[in-house]
């Protein structure tokens, strides 16, 4: 079978290497490029299988203050004039609450059962 893998990151790659071990013709489409240049490309490579919970949770709007001055933060925010940036942050900052996050944790731990099966 011909199949095309839309994404060149880590999740787009690594599908594309086990398809075409299993036989199939494989193209992958990236928009960028060159391969990983978005959210793969800055990856801690931490293996981190079984933390499925948001990092917006409930808790994190009042530890952010502290974090922004810290050089060992887990968050950095560069502030700039783009309206993505902005968006993105006023949706996170929405997804800060138990109801969310519980909901996003149990989404989270059902694919992490699923995939492991
Ligand atoms: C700072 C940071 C640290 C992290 N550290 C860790 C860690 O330690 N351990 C861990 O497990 N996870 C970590 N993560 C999370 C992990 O990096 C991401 O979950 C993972 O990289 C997502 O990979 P992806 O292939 O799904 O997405 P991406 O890497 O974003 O790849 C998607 C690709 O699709 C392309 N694309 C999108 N739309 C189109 C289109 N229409 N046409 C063509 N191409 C398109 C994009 O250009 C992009 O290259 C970290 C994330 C960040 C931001």
């Amino acid at each position: 079978m011909h199949v095309i893998v839309l994404g060149a990151g880590v999740i787009g790659l690594t599908t594309a290497w086990y398809l075409r071990a299993d036989g199939h013709q494989v193209t992958v489409i990236e928009r960028n490029d060159d391969v990983a240049n978005e959210t793969s490309f800055a990856n801690g490579g931490q293996l981190s299988y079984s933390y499925v919970a948001p990092l917006a949770g409930p808790g994190v709007l009042s530890k952010l203050p502290n974090w922004l001055w810290r050089q060992d933060s887990p968050v950095r925010f560069h502030p700039r004039i783009d309206p993505q940036q902005w968006n993105w942050l006023l949706r996170f900052v929405r997804a800060c609450t138990h109801r969310q996050s519980e909901g996003s944790t149990r989404r989270l731990l059902r694919y992490r059962f699923s995939a492991a099966i």
